[in-house]
């Protein structure tokens, strides 16, 4: 062997254990490390196994069960209930143009003639105002503008805004009584002709008390008709609420005794009822609505009987509106479609004829477009028009 091979031979023999002892530490080193962060110390305590018994059973992935998670229905958000008639006030105005223009130009002729009188009267007449407020209205804006002077058309709105307001009477309680009451929930009874807009009605009410920040419960107590129930369900459960239904044909009362039952139970604000509106006989429903009302109130007092007419039916909507108030015990009125008749007249002569106030108004077929009726906000859609 020559002496350089000799000498490599010698520096690898004696290198070799060296790098092979190096990697062994930084090994060793690595994983010290790596079980110091990864593996808290834990001191076995007494009962503890040192390791998992061989008898323990170990799950399988097929074993576990995945949870199922409900999927989350989307409800509308009905619009808030604050100047909801402002809102809609525009939509008003429009329909009621040629009773505020007509009036407002009458009254500000210079002379104000016998025929011109006439044709006030007429106006407010075609506006279903009815004779007698028509007259008690005529006759107030004579002295007025006899002795106050007419003429100027500022003059002639401002008198006719007041005479107007007095007409429509500002002074009615107007609020609806559909809270908690001792412990119990507020019911609300709907009644009226059938196609007047009753369910759509009590599908709105329900969004106006939710946008209120009640909680609401609907009785399809209208068991003549599936559809009425269905159409009722439908309006719930866009906003995300029960409605306690019953057998096609059967018996109303026991429908809504079980709404509002089940409303108690759940502790809710308030149970709207919808009930049938088929206009067969006075005693039929004489009969039918004094029986509901007579089985709720073994659970709780109905705290608001609403009766909805239709405003384009004009006097006609009048004589059924007092077939049901004598039978139920109406405390307000609610008047739709007034976005589809120039007769807003029909405020004044229902609240004379039955002598409760308008308390909501239906302005359109959208589904927030019902309002708290407001005496002032009326009168000044109608002078906006003109
Ligand atoms: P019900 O038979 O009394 O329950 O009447 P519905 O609630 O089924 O309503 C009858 C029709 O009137 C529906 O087409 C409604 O959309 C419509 N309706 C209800 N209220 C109003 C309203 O304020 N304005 C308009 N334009 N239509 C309305």
């Amino acid at each position: 062997m020559d002496p350089v091979t000799l000498a490599i031979l010698v520096a690898v023999v004696i290198t070799l254990p060296l790098v092979a002892g190096l990697i062994a530490l930084v090994t060793v080193r690595r994983r010290r490390n790596r079980s110091s962060t990864l593996l808290q110390p834990a001191e076995p305590r007494v009962g503890d196994d040192a390791e998992v018994p061989r008898d323990t059973a170990t799950g399988t992935v097929e074993e576990v069960e995945l949870p199922t998670l409900p999927r989350q229905p989307t409800y509308e958000t009905p619009a808030p209930v604050l100047g909801r008639l402002t809102r809609l006030r525009a939509r008003l105005a429009r329909s009621q143009s040629s009773l505020g223009r007509g009036l407002l130009a009458l009254l500000s002729r210079e002379q104000l003639d016998d025929d011109a009188w006439e044709e006030v009267e007429d106006t407010l007449l075609a506006a279903d105002l009815g004779v007698a407020p028509t007259q008690e209205l005529v006759s107030r804006l004579r002295a007025r503008l006899r002795i106050e002077g007419g003429g100027s058309p500022e003059r002639a709105r401002t008198v006719l805004r007041e005479e107007l307001l007095a007409t429509v009477d500002p002074t009615m309680d107007r609020t609806l009584a559909v809270r908690r009451h001792e412990g119990k929930p507020g019911v609300v009874l709907v009644v009226g002709v059938n196609g007047t807009g009753k369910t759509t009605t009590v599908g709105r009410l329900a969004r106006m008390l939710l946008a209120d920040g009640g909680s609401v419960l609907l009785g399809a107590a209208d068991t003549f008709r599936a559809a009425a129930a269905d159409q009722l369900q439908t309006w719930g459960e866009r906003v995300g609420v029960d409605t306690v239904r019953g057998p096609e044909g059967g018996d109303p009362a026991s429908v809504a005794f079980e709404a509002v039952r089940e409303g108690a139970e759940r502790e809710v604000d308030t149970v709207l009822v919808d009930t049938a509106g088929r206009l067969h006989t006075k005693t039929g429903l004489m009969d039918e609505l004094g029986k509901v009302k007579r089985v709720i109130e073994k659970q709780a007092p109905v705290t608001e009987v609403l009766l909805v007419i239709d405003a384009t039916t004009g006097q006609n909507g009048l004589v059924q509106a007092r077939v049901f108030a004598e039978v139920v015990h109406v405390t307000g009125i609610v008047l739709t479609k007034l976005d589809g008749t120039a007769k807003g007249g029909i405020v004044v002569a229902v609240q004379r004829e039955l002598g409760v106030p308008v308390k909501l108004v239906g302005l359109g077929e959208g589904a927030d477009d019902l309002a708290a009726f407001d005496a002032e906000d009326f009168v000044d859609a109608l002078l906006d028009a003109a």
